[in-house]
């Protein structure tokens, strides 16, 4: 079916994968499954948005009626026990300020990556801070 991102980006066409790309690679099989559903539901394939938030996946739509938006539920409630990284079981990451739902893996792989970042970033403040009393 074809798909179109409404007036959110002037009607141009959306496919599979420009969807896909919106969120992590983890949630690709809930959406590709969702999008099948929703157009056998009679879904006329306007999709405005797509996005994580809290850790849970939003698929937001143009016209829907009580069987897109329940199936749509549905995928957010599968997104909510699926690592948004790489698919496996997971559930939300509440370790930092943005919420992520990450398998156990992923989530430390997350914290070790954050950790090397924030102090990468205190090395250079350090190193500054040495410049401009020289
Ligand atoms: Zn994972």
């Amino acid at each position: 079916m074809k798909m179109t991102w409404g007036w959110y980006r002037n009607g141009a066409e959306a496919t599979l994968a420009d969807i896909q790309s919106q969120v992590g690679k983890g949630w690709g099989d809930i959406l590709e499954r969702l999008v099948i559903d929703l157009a056998n539901l009679g879904w006329n394939g306007e999709v405005m948005q797509v996005k994580e938030k809290f850790g849970v996946l939003c698929f937001y739509v143009g016209a829907s009626n009580a069987a897109i938006r329940n199936r749509i539920d549905q995928a957010g409630e599968e997104s909510a026990i699926t690592c948004e990284w790489c698919g496996q079981l997971g559930s939300v990451d509440e370790r930092y300020h943005w919420m992520l739902t990450l398998c156990p893996q992923c989530s430390e792989k997350r914290r070790v990556d954050t950790e090397l970042r924030e102090a990468k970033a205190l090395e250079r403040l350090a190193e500054q801070g040495t410049k401009s009393t020289a």
